[in-house]
């Protein structure tokens, strides 16, 4: 197997295609510009590595490996955020399938989930992401809330959807009203996406 470096994925939709709830300008810039510097700064993180282990220099492996997990926790984050959106009119809804029925086995209704997962994602103190995952071992779909791209996660946990909720991510569109995009993003969520990520780990 050869080795790779990361690459910023393209979006399956246009730029304008998520407007109202997140302009163009918005997308862009989240996309362009704060995404791919994920993507930089951890294949730049994989070439210092690669420098120091040809020439036998050491590194500062604790401050290089926080920088890592910081970079590819973006990277993977926003990777799957973006595929858990779809254009307005499109999106939103009721989930449907198995995922419909994990939430309703945990939460006891989809505004209940909808509640806490607001809640989690208003409440990340500074940056970071609300996140729904599934844990195989106990069949449960459990929330997580992200602080950075890295902090409180729950070690090899499966990630269904997640919302980024970085001012980077709302503040051209609304200000500081994360209130208001995390309401937005229910508009535009993918629940098709979701469902899929969860039939392929019940398989
Ligand atoms: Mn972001």
């Amino acid at each position: 197997m050869e080795k790779t470096n990361y690459v910023l994925p393209k979006l399956s939709y246009g730029y304008k295609e998520l407007e109202p709830h997140i302009s163009e300008e918005q997308l862009k810039i989240h996309h362009q510009k704060h995404h791919q510097s994920y993507v930089n700064g951890a294949n730049a993180i994989f070439e210092n590595l690669e420098k120091a282990r040809k020439d036998g220099i050491d590194l500062d492996m604790k401050s290089t490996l926080k920088a890592l997990s910081f970079n590819i926790g973006g990277h993977i984050l926003h990777s799957l955020f973006w595929d858990n959106l779809e254009p307005a009119g499109k999106g939103g809804g009721k989930p449907g399938g198995i995922l419909g029925d994990a939430i309703a086995k945990e939460f006891g209704s989809l505004e209940r989930f909808k509640k806490e997962f607001t809640q989690a994602a208003a409440s990340v103190e500074g940056s970071g992401w609300a996140a729904l995952t599934f844990q195989k071992q106990i069949n449960r779909p459990i929330i997580m809330q992200i602080e950075k791209h890295n902090t409180n996660t729950y070690p090899n946990f499966e990630i269904l959807m997640v919302l980024d909720v970085y001012e980077h991510a709302y503040y051209i569109d609304y200000k500081n009203e994360r209130g208001k995009f995390i309401e937005a993003f229910w508009n535009i969520v993918n629940w098709d996406e979701v469902n899929k990520r969860l039939e392929r780990l019940s398989k």
